[in-house]
């Protein structure tokens, strides 16, 4: 038998372009395949269309343990849009499938909508259809979300250049603080049942995980500032291994600060209880579905008058690598620990 590979050799990415690596591109109206936040397709001359898609499984993607079938439904929408928010588009569109197995009730379903529909209002988008099975292995959930976009104003991830400052919106490293609070509480609750979780001080966090937001407002700023990021992808998978994407695409590398790395005060005290630095679930956590951009030096002050944007460093030739300035100055490399599917 031929030799059978197993797919931690290649991980997630190295089997993705493994896979795809022989499909060409041949359609006039295939702007941009594989391998940004979205697929680009022409629209018109002067509009691209913006696709995107995420799979969701139980007990890989979420627990219903802890996570209300409304906020999942939310979430799942959400997390679609980041990525047509990461192009610099405007999401229109959704398709929704589900895999269900007999557990779920109507009722139970009806939340998951509650949450998609609540998503829809929010960001005003359109359900426009989907697909609908049984399942013998709990729920999946598969969004597809499509958005427009000038064809000037685009934003890819290949594309920053040197010296560019780089961007980050909200804070990071939350979403998964509030997942290790959760799986710790679950855990407590199952060794000694009746012992009712205790999740107070901890909202933020629980938020940040249970209902991320897209960052639609910074689009809508960035517009009406007149500012187009040189490059830009959304932060699903830890800032390093993003900013790993970024640097790799764009053939550069790149030099941030600790101390500019955003990080609100309720993830660094949550966090150390778990024996944490607060810098590790930023750089290495996941899920924050915030914004990491780059732009020219000389919009430093047009930057700063968008709120909730932070600037942590700039781009640099690729003679030197992926690094941070620790806060005791010394430089450390950063590794694109980002999540793998098969680890
Ligand atoms: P994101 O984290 O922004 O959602 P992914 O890391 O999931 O992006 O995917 C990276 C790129 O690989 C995207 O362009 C995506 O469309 C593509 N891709 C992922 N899985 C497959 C697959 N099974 N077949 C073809 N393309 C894929
Ligand atoms: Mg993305």
């Amino acid at each position: 038998m031929a030799k059978q590979t197993e797919l931690a050799e290649l991980g997630e990415f190295g089997l993705i372009s493994h896979l795809t690596k022989s499909f060409k591109n041949k359609k006039k109206s295939t702007v941009y395949g594989i391998g940004d936040d979205c697929a680009v397709c022409a629209k018109n001359a002067k509009t691209h269309t913006v696709i995107t898609t995420d799979l969701l499984l139980e007990g890989i993607h979420f627990d219903l343990t802890f996570t209300p079938l409304k906020h999942l439904g939310y979430k799942a929408v959400t997390v679609n849009l980041s990525d047509i928010y990461a192009m610099n588009a405007i999401p229109e569109q959704i398709t929704v499938s589900i895999g269900v197995s007999a557990k779920f009730s109507v009722e139970a379903l009806e939340q998951l909508y509650e949450g998609i529909a609540l998503a829809c209002s929010q960001y005003s988008v359109d359900l426009i259809g989907g697909d609908t099975s049984a399942s013998i292995t709990g729920l999946t959930i598969s969004i597809t979300a499509v958005g427009t976009v000038a064809t000037q104003t685009i934003t890819y991830r290949n594309t920053a250049q040197c010296n560019d400052l780089i961007c980050v919106t909200g804070d990071l490293g939350a979403a998964y603080t509030g997942l290790q609070i959760m799986q710790r509480e679950k855990a407590v609750f199952q060794q000694s049942k009746g012992v009712q979780p205790k999740l107070e001080g901890y909202e933020y966090v629980i938020q940040r995980y249970l209902k991320p937001e897209a960052r639609k407002d910074i689009i809508e700023q960035l517009a009406k500032h007149n500012i187009v990021p040189t490059a830009m992808i959304d932060i699903s998978d830890g800032l390093s291994s993003e900013l790993f994407h970024l640097c790799s695409q764009s053939k550069l590398g790149c030099k941030i600060f600790e101390e500019k790395v955003p990080i609100n005060q309720d993830t660094a005290q949550a966090v150390q209880e778990f024996d944490i630095e607060p810098i590790i679930p930023a750089l290495n956590g996941g899920e924050d579905y915030e914004l990491l951009f780059t732009v020219p030096l000389h919009l430093h002050e047009n930057i700063t008058n968008i709120s909730d944007v932070h600037i942590i460093g700039t781009m640099v030739d690729a003679s030197q690598s992926l690094h941070m300035i620790s806060r005791s100055g010394s430089p450390v490399t950063l590794k694109a620990q980002g999540w793998n599917a098969f680890d």
